[in-house]
């Protein structure tokens, strides 16, 4: 059965109402611009476009708003914590969104009210996961503009008392940042009806007409709706529907399963990325997730996973040892081989981008993603450097 995330239990019965339902629009036969998926990149994408685009727009779910992967996840803006391994355009574009984030987050910005509890708690790596002494990699860091430091043993009681004794060594980021996945998603879409922008939910898209090179109709359950361009924003599954346009993509799910606390009576000062990730919510629930099981699209949450995830946790904040859980939950995260999404046109077509496969980023490279794909629609070319996001690399070299 499955669970709802930490983030459905906050909401008002008006706001899960209208995540499930947000408008009564019957879904158009024709529009300019189709988004098939309302998570996060695909409410940005939408969000982006409408601050520039004329023509119409329409997004699409098969589910309510952000019920996938958006809607279940741990709610970390951790761009200073990006693999070294990725290219240096991708992390920086990382630290570009969490920016982002804090701009829309302003008392004047679009997503003040009702707020997305956009919150700089900083972020504490202690896995261990960095290129050789510590010190260099944090100078080099500093350089690109990630302020962040070197921990020694001693720092990191100081920066996290609650932190197992048995870490040597930590990478700080102080600009990383938390913020509430779900209530940003129901900002976004609410500020996009309030723009006519039509969100039709429970309507999955089964097929699809090619003709010379154009994606013609899309087929829903019981209507075909045709558009002038069409916009991949269905996370996992944006790999299925690229197969059955002609072209094969390495991208599908991998099981993340999250877990939260009752409210713990101590309080972290910052958010830790070690075995696993553990963050405290202001109502004092600890959130820590979550697994990566490469296990197909399976929603069940597991006593496995849970107590995993758990051990983990308390290894990191050993006060967390007579914790108890409150609930499990999983997410599908989109995958590809090199971690990074695809953002891109779909190759060999005229009219279909792509821009899913974040894997462990997607709630944090949602807006830079969507802000890119409407730029390149109402512009008509890529604007930023995407080159290292194309859907060939996995094929050979970038057309
Ligand atoms: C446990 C866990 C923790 C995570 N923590 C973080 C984190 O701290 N920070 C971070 O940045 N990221 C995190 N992530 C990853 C992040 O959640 C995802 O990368 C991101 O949500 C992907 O967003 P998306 O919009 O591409 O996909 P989704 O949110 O999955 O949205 C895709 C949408 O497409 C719809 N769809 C699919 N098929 C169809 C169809 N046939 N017709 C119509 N609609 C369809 C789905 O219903 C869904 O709503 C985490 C993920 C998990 C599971």
């Amino acid at each position: 059965m499955k669970v709802e995330s930490i983030w459905f239990q906050d909401l008002s019965l008006e706001e899960r109402r209208f995540l499930e339902r947000p408008s009564d629009s019957p879904l158009p036969h024709t529009t300019d611009v189709l988004i098939i998926g309302a998570g996060m990149v695909g409410l940005f994408t939408a969000w982006f476009l409408r601050q520039s685009f004329d023509g119409s727009i329409c997004v699409m779910d098969s589910l309510g708003i952000s019920h996938g992967a958006s809607g279940h996840n741990t709610g970390g803006l951790f761009a200073g914590q990006t693999s070294h391994t990725h290219p240096r355009v991708f992390r920086d574009w990382a630290i570009q969104a969490r920016e982002l984030y804090a701009e829309l987050a302003t008392s004047d910005g679009p997503l003040a009210n009702p707020g997305i509890d956009f919150v700089r708690s900083g972020s504490l790596r202690i896995d261990g996961k960095w290129p050789g002494p510590l010190s260099d990699f944090a100078a080099s860091e500093n350089q690109r503009g990630n302020h962040s430091q070197a921990l020694s043993q001693t720092d990191l009681s100081d920066f996290e008392p609650l932190l197992s004794s048995r870490f040597t060594e930590g990478f700080y980021c102080e600009d990383d940042a938390t913020f509430h996945p779900l209530r940003t998603a129901l900002a976004v879409a609410h500020d996009l009806r309030r723009k006519d922008v039509p969100i039709i939910t429970h309507t999955p898209v089964t097929d699809f007409t090619v003709s010379a090179g154009r994606l013609k109709t899309i087929g829903c359950t019981d209507q075909t709706i045709s558009a002038g361009e069409v916009v991949l924003t269905s996370g996992w599954a944006a790999g299925e529907m690229s197969s059955r346009l002609g072209f094969t993509l390495p991208m599908g799910p991998v099981k993340g399963q999250a877990i939260a606390t009752t409210p713990q009576d101590f309080t972290m000062r910052t958010c830790l990325l070690g075995p696993t990730m553990a963050r405290q919510l202001k109502n004092g629930r600890i959130v820590a997730g979550g697994t990566q099981e490469f296990v197909g699209p399976d929603l069940e949450a597991t006593e496995a996973g849970q107590r995993r995830v758990l051990g983990d946790a308390t290894g990191m904040v050993p006060a967390l040892a007579n914790a108890t859980l409150e609930r499990t939950w999983v997410g599908l995260r989109p995958h590809t081989p090199d971690g990074m999404p695809v953002v891109d046109r779909l190759p060999d077509s005229e009219n279909v981008f792509l821009a899913a496969g974040h894997f462990t980023k997607g709630v944090l490279l949602a807006p830079v993603t969507g802000r890119a794909i409407a730029d390149w629609i109402t512009t008509g070319s890529p604007t930023s450097d995407l080159k290292h996001l194309s859907a060939r690399r996995f094929s050979g070299p970038a057309a």
